[in-house]
């Protein structure tokens, strides 16, 4: 799944061509997709301007200038795919081969015409991702269904909101837990993954199967204090493509070179201290680590 870096990565992309577009036409292939009526969705959406795009989390947030919003989760596969009025094709998100069809394919799921004759695809080979339409105050106010989905958010770490102290705090609170999943908690902070997660902990040294009773008080910060700048780094290098990520412009994030354990089972740690990545299954999700430096806290 795409992270917060490939996230915000789409959504620079997106924001580069679609801010001021206008929504001439909308279609979608079912009312899974869009969480509901169909009608409801182009009722909202069809005549309106897209004024802005914004990121929570993995979330994006689309404004139109009729005080509604989309909010799109791209969740395992989802690809957007922008092809401009002259036929040329951006996408980013999943890069699966099997969207290489000139869209609408059999994995478009959602259809954008703009006003200038271009549009917008939402492709899904899994069909896990979905976009939802919702007054903007019912946002504002986390009213009904928009207020959950935020609400199953916790901050952003690349936000205002997000703060060392309340980081530790929650974290803390999740004493039982080890600390790889409590990492993994959108509550906890919002849009760190299994990449992130894992190379937070290499990072910090801590194993990842440790509980968070045991994980001493200054390596929580130091994790802390490490998740903006390792996702600015990311961000920087158009995110990981260890997942399949591709950017807006169909080109691969040039991260996933950098990554010190995510998917680097079998191979030496940078660390240079003889260890050999090993891969655990925590929860169903793969974590990786160094059995070395990563020796857990006793
Ligand atoms: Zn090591």
């Amino acid at each position: 799944m795409p992270e917060l870096p490939e996230v915000e990565v789409v959504a620079r992309g997106l924001r580069n061509k679609v801010v001021g577009l206008t929504i001439d036409k909308v279609s979608a292939t079912s009312e899974k997709v869009v969480g509901g009526s169909l009608e409801k969705f182009k009722k909202f959406t069809q005549g309106a301007k897209i004024k802005s795009v914004q990121r929570v989390g993995k979330l994006l947030i689309i404004h139109l200038s009729n005080k509604n919003v989309i909010l799109l989760h791209l969740k395992l596969t989802g690809q957007l795919i922008y092809v401009d009025r002259f036929g040329k094709g951006y996408k980013g998100g999943h890069s699966q081969k099997a969207y290489d069809t000139k869209p609408p394919s059999k994995y478009t799921h959602i259809t954008f015409a703009f006003n200038d004759r271009s549009h917008l695809y939402f492709n899904d080979l899994r069909r896990f991702g979905w976009a939802k339409v919702f007054r903007r105050q019912d946002l504002e106010e986390r009213k009904q269904e928009a207020g959950k989905i935020l609400a199953g958010l916790g901050p952003d770490p690349m936000g205002n909101e997000f703060s060392l102290q309340s980081f530790l705090a929650n974290v803390k609170r999740r004493a039982k837990s080890n600390i790889y999943q409590v990492l993994m908690d959108q509550k906890v902070v919002a849009g760190l993954g299994n990449i992130y997660v894992n190379e937070l902990l290499w990072r910090a040294k801590v194993n990842p199967k440790t509980k968070v009773a045991k994980v001493p008080k200054e390596k929580i910060l130091f994790i802390g204090r490490g998740i903006k700048p390792i996702l600015e780094e990311a961000i920087s290098y158009g995110g990981s493509s260890a997942n399949t990520f591709v950017k807006i412009d169909g080109s691969k994030g040039k991260y996933t070179d950098r990554l010190a354990v995510y998917q680097r089972q079998k191979q030496p740690c940078h660390r240079k201290d003889k260890g050999v990545i090993a891969r655990v299954s925590i929860g169903g999700r793969g974590a990786f680590y160094c059995p070395i430096c990563q020796k857990g806290v006793k």
